[in-house]
C-alpha cells in the first residue's frame, strides 16, 4: 500500500479494528480520540460478534487467540418474560456462534495490537477541511494535513456533515441503564439466566444482560417524549428511579427488582441515521460505522457492522484508487439499509401495545432458523 497519510477521526471499534488493518499493510494512519485516556469512560456493554462479520474482522486483523481469551461463549442465552413475571422462553444458547466480549476487552485488544502513539488521547477533531492537497484535520491544539480521513466518531460524527445533511432522529424510546454485580444481586443473577432476559409489557420493557467480571448491565425502557428523555438526563437517579418505577407499576416484583436495585448509569435516548442513508462520494473523505449507519441496538448489528466496515475500508484503500472507496461506501450503504430495517422492526416488536407477542414470535422463527 502506498504511504498515503490516513487520519480516522474516532477510536472507537471501528476506528481502531480500521488502524489495525492498514497497519497490517505497512500503512501507520493516525486515530484522533476525544477521550483523554482508554479508561475515561465506562465503554458499556457486552457486545456480540457474528461470524461473517466481527468475527471475521478479528481473524483478518489476527487477533483471533486474544479474542477468545476474552470472549464468553457460554453467555449466550435468551430469556423472555411476562409483565407477571412468567417465563415464556427460555434458551440456554449453546452451541451458539455469537460469543459475548465486553466492549472495553475489545477495545483493549485492539488498542494493544497498534504500534505506540497511534491513537491521540484527548483530541476532539472540530475541523475538517479540504485543502488542494488533501485535508486538513484540527482541534484545541494540534492541527495536521492528511491524504484521506475517515469518520469512525459514531452516531454524531463530526464528519458526516461534510458528506451528508442526514441528521439522527429520535426513535421514540430511551433506555435508563443500569449496573449490577452478581455478588449483590443474587436475585438478577437468577432472573438473567445465561446471557440476555427482556421482559416486555405494553411499550415498555425490562432488559438485563450479563457482562464479564460478575457484572450484569440492565435496560429499562419506556416510550416518552424527547424532551422527557432530555429531562429524565438532567434529574438525580433517585427520580430517575422514581419516574421508572411509576412507569412500571403493577409489574411482577420479580422484575422491578432491576429498577429497585441497579445502579443508574445512563439515560440513553434512542436515535438512528435515515434507514439507507446513502451520499455521493468526495474522493478523499469518508464514513465508517454508526457515523454512516446509526440504528437502534435492537439489531444487535451495529458493532459488527462498524468492524465489517473496517476491513471492506481497508481493502478499499490498500488498492490505492477512489473508485474503490466509492463501491465501498456502496456495499456499506446496502449491508446497514438491511440491519437498519432489522433494527426499526426489533424496536417496533419490543415496544408495542402487544406486549411480549412479538418478541416471542421473533425467538420462535430464530430457533427454528438460527441464522433469522
Ligand atoms: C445501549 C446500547 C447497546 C448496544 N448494544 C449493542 C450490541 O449488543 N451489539 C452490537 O453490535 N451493537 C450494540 N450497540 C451499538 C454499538 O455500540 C455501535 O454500533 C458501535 O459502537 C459503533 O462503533 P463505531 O466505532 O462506529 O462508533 P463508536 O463506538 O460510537 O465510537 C466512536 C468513537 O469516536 C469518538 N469521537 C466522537 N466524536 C469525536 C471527535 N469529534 N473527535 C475525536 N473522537 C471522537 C468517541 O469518543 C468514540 O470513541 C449498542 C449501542 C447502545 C447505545
Amino acid at each position: 500500500m502506498t504511504m498515503e497519510r490516513v487520519a480516522i477521526v474516532g477510536g472507537g471499534p471501528g476506528g481502531l479494528m480500521l488502524a489495525r488493518l492498514l497497519q497490517l499493510r505497512g500503512c501507520l494512519p493516525t486515530v484522533f480520540e476525544r477521550d483523554a485516556h482508554a479508561g475515561e469512560r465506562p465503554q458499556g456493554g457486552s457486545l456480540d460478534l457474528h461470524g461473517e462479520t466481527g468475527q471475521r474482522a478479528i481473524r483478518l486483523a489476527g487477533l483471533a487467540a486474544e479474542f477468545a481469551a476474552a470472549a464468553r461463549p457460554e453467555d449466550q442465552g435468551d430469556r423472555l418474560y411476562d409483565v407477571d413475571g412468567s417465563l415464556l422462553y427460555d434458551r440456554d444458547g449453546q452451541g451458539d456462534d455469537r460469543p459475548e466480549i465486553d466492549r472495553t476487552a475489545l477495545r483493549q485488544i485492539l488498542l494493544e495490537s497498534l504500534a505506540p502513539g497511534t491513537v491521540r488521547w484527548g483530541s476532539l477533531v472540530r475541523e475538517i477541511a479540504p485543502d488542494a492537497e488533501g485535508w486538513t484535520v484540527a482541534g484545541d491544539g494540534f492541527r495536521a494535513r492528511f491524504d484521506r480521513v475517515v469518520g469512525a466518531d459514531g452516531g454524531w460524527s463530526r464528519v458526516r456533515p461534510l458528506l451528508s445533511t442526514a441528521v439522527p432522529e429520535y426513535e421514540g424510546v430511551t433506555l435508563v441503564e443500569l449496573g449490577f454485580d452478581t455478588e449483590r444481586h443474587p436475585a438478577v443473577d437468577a432472573l438473567t439466566g445465561s446471557g440476555k432476559m427482556f421482559a416486555v409489557g405494553d411499550n415498555r420493557a425490562l432488559i438485563t444482560q450479563r457482562n464479564g467480571h460478575g457484572h450484569i448491565r440492565g435496560y429499562a425502557g419506556v416510550r416518552i417524549s424527547e424532551a422527557l428523555a432530555q429531562d429524565w438526563r438532567k434529574l438525580p437517579p433517585a427520580q430517575v428511579r422514581a419516574a421508572l418505577r411509576q412507569a412500571f407499576a403493577g409489574w411482577a416484583p420479580s422484575l422491578t427488582q432491576v429498577i429497585d436495585s441497579g445502579e443508574i448509569i445512563a439515560v440513553r435516548a434512542l436515535h438512528a441515521l435515515p434507514i439507507g442513508h446513502r451520499w455521493d462520494s468526495r474522493p478523499g473523505l469518508t464514513l465508517l460505522g454508526d457515523a454512516a449507519h446509526l440504528m437502534s441496538p435492537f439489531s444487535g448489528e451495529g458493532v459488527n457492522l462498524a468492524l465489517a466496515d473496517a476491513v471492506d475500508l481497508a481493502d478499499a484503500l490498500g488498492s490505492g484508487g477512489w473508485p474503490a472507496v466509492s463501491e465501498f461506501e456502496s456495499v456499506m450503504a446496502a449491508r446497514g439499509e438491511t440491519a437498519a430495517e432489522g433494527a426499526a422492526q426489533g424496536l417496533a416488536g419490543a415496544f408495542s401495545s402487544k406486549g411480549a407477542a412479538p418478541v416471542l414470535e421473533h425467538y420462535l422463527e430464530r430457533t427454528l432458523d438460527p441464522g433469522a
